[in-house]
């Protein structure tokens, strides 16, 4: 059953609001991926509200939790500067679909008319590069690439100057996603971090974290993990399409504060939106 229908159960079942009611609430919202901590949290503040102001009605309960969510979901948008060098380091652990995203992005920067380049910087994995390879032909984008086992911020630096070259647009950095430890983590971020930046415009350079929908819980420890290496500006969910929970991107919101840009439904290139809370909380909650 998904996370929905279960929701809907709950209201549907209860016609008396009592503690048996918010405990099921929560162990559902703890189901549907939303974090045991940010459950407890959002039945507590529903419950209290719903006591002191005396609510009753289980439709006008859904609303108020739909308003609570509504508060932790979190959204950007990229505005990007046509003529300037804009940078995106994309980060993940592998398998999560960084590649196809990188791709995807490609396909809808290029689409909407922007320079595209992508950097091929995860170079611990020669697949990686091929991958990329074989998405810039079908797109028509350039990817810079060196050698497997070279320098990634080498990479960047190149695409960097290509893309100014060509004056200006979007650079698409696919990064290595070997989370052994964190300190290892740091270190190799760090300088493509540092690479990254230098050659993106003032205010042109964002570090985007893909997380896969269906891991759950594991999605937020990682994200922890890589805003404490190098601050996250948003979030790319992919797979949403494979999972009935999906309820991951409110307790990143409310744990960590970060915003999701888009949502990945799919393996092709079209299959990603600009993120859309009001169509997500709909999605999850009925
Ligand atoms: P990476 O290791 O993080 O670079 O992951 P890949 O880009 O190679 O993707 C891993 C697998 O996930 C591939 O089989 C992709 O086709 C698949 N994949 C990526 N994004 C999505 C998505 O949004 N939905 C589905 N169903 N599969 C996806």
């Amino acid at each position: 059953m998904s996370f929905k229908d279960k929701i809907k159960q709950i209201f549907g079942l209860h016609k008396n609001v009592n503690a048996d009611f918010f405990d099921e609430l929560t162990d559902t919202l703890v189901e549907g991926d939303i974090g045991a901590k940010t459950a407890y949290e959002i039945t507590e503040s529903l419950e209290a509200k719903c006591k002191r102001e005396k609510i009753t009605d289980t439709n006008e309960i859904l609303e108020e939790l739909k308003k609570i969510i509504s508060g932790y979901v979190k959204k950007t948008d990229f505005l990007i500067q046509k003529d300037d060098v804009n940078v995106f380091l994309v980060l993940g652990v592998n398998g999560v679909g960084k590649t196809t995203t990188v791709a995807k992005l490609a396909n809808h920067y290029n689409k909407s008319g922007f320079n595209v380049v992508i950097a091929a910087s995860d170079t611990f994995r020669a697949a990686a590069i091929d991958q990329l390879k074989m998405h810039g032909e079908k797109l028509h984008v350039r990817v810079v690439s060196h050698q497997d086992g070279s320098d990634p911020a080498s990479v960047v630096f190149d695409a960097g100057e290509a893309c100014k070259n060509n004056g200006g647009g979007i650079v698409l950095v696919d990064t290595a996603g070997r989370l052994h430890n964190k300190e290892n983590l740091v270190r190799e971020l760090q300088k493509i971090d540092k690479v990254a930046e230098s050659k993106a415009s003032a205010g042109c350079y964002k570090k985007i974290l893909v997380l896969d929908a269906t891991t759950g819980q594991n999605a937020l420890r990682q994200a922890e993990v890589f805003n404490e290496a190098c601050k996250v500006d948003a979030v790319i969910l992919t797979k949403y399409d494979s999972t009935a929970r999906g309820g991951i991107l409110v307790s990143l919101g409310k744990e960590l504060g970060i915003p999701c840009a888009f949502v990945c439904t799919g393996e092709t290139y079209a299959d990603i939106s600009s993120f859309n809370p009001e169509k997500y909380i709909s999605e999850l909650l009925g």
